[in-house]
């Protein structure tokens, strides 16, 4: 289905209410889990790699894995996100046009990693002004479908709530404690609208959009589901939808929230829990192969690694 950003981030005839009540009971659920154990720390890539297979979040955590994804987008795709973020942030205080905001951003690089700043200072003149207009070309496409100038639309970065403005604009991930577990998020850009206030409960009506490199997958809104279960506990209320956007292709694809994937979400939290704390007390992880074997740092040795990939 072709969905249009402008469409997916109307939230207005969205039918589900929840109530406080219910999501405290998750909260607590989720305080529970975490009673008794070790102070975990834990984000998306830990649960999707617990969930698919327990050996391969284990073999994960031996090896050096740099940001923890099995792919590490683009320099330029990870500048791209990192640029819309800070002018999305720049767009809604200033009106900033991202064309200069792009060319401004490259000249003054205080906000990038040294390896970014390395890779852009290595760049020839043409290659440069080239990269200045496909940034630009993302910029002005996310600025013709998302509302940052209505005030009344909410736009902001991330995932924190109330927005915590940060010194340096950068890929900052938000996180949120219950109990003994903080839960860390990088992987919304924008939060577009805020729930409605009702009685006892809430209307969902929050939009989390996350910014992806290549063409957005199943896979990316299944990964926003731990984002999604971060914001219901912190705010009271579970967003109404969640949306994943390629900076490449400008292609979208969303998924309608309701309770029963929000369950979902919180139960996988706390089966990661209970499986990475049964591993770190010694019980040799469960095998459960999938395609994801293909990447899995264990594959060598592992009782399944004779099994082809064309098997799943
Ligand atoms: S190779 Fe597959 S089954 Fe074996 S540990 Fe890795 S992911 Fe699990």
């Amino acid at each position: 289905m072709n969905e249009s950003l402008p469409e997916v981030l109307n939230t207005s005839e969205h039918p589900y209410g929840y109530r406080f009540d219910w999501v405290a009971r998750l909260r607590e659920a989720l305080e529970g889990a975490a009673n008794g154990r070790p102070c975990y720390e834990l984000t998306s890539v830990d649960v999707t790699q617990a969930m698919d297979c327990p050996g391969l979040w284990a073999a994960k955590q031996e090896v050096a894995t740099g940001d923890g994804q099995s792919s590490s987008p683009s320099q330029q795709m990870l500048l791209t996100r990192q640029m819309a973020r800070m002018w999305g942030r720049d767009a809604a205080n200033r009106g900033t046009r991202p064309f200069q905001f792009v060319e401004d951003s490259l000249n003054d690089p205080f906000w990038m990693t040294e390896r970014q700043s390395a890779w852009v200072a290595a760049q020839s003149f043409d290659e440069r002004i080239e990269l200045v207009g496909e940034i630009s070309a993302v910029l002005c496409r996310l600025q013709d479908q998302i509302p940052f100038r209505d005030p009344s639309a909410d736009v902001y970065v991330g995932l924190k709530w109330p927005q915590v403005e940060v010194g340096c604009p950068t890929l900052v991930a938000d996180d949120f404690e219950v109990g003994r577990l903080t839960l860390v998020s990088d992987d919304v850009d924008f939060r577009v609208r805020t729930c409605e206030i009702d009685g006892e409960g809430a209307w969902a009506r929050t939009v989390l959009l996350a910014l992806v490199p290549e063409k957005p997958t199943q896979a990316d809104l299944e990964r926003l589901g731990f984002s999604a279960a971060m914001h219901t506990i912190s705010t009271n209320c579970p967003p109404a939808r969640v949306a994943a956007y390629g900076l490449l292709d400008g292609k979208l694809i969303s998924l309608d929230v309701d309770a029963e994937w929000i369950g979902l979400q919180i139960g996988c939290i706390m089966a990661t829990l209970r499986i990475i704390y049964r591993i770190q007390t010694g019980e040799e992880p469960p095998l459960t192969p999938g395609t994801y074997c293909a990447n899995c740092p264990a594959r060598r040795d592992c009782p399944f690694s004779r099994i082809g990939l064309e098997e799943f």
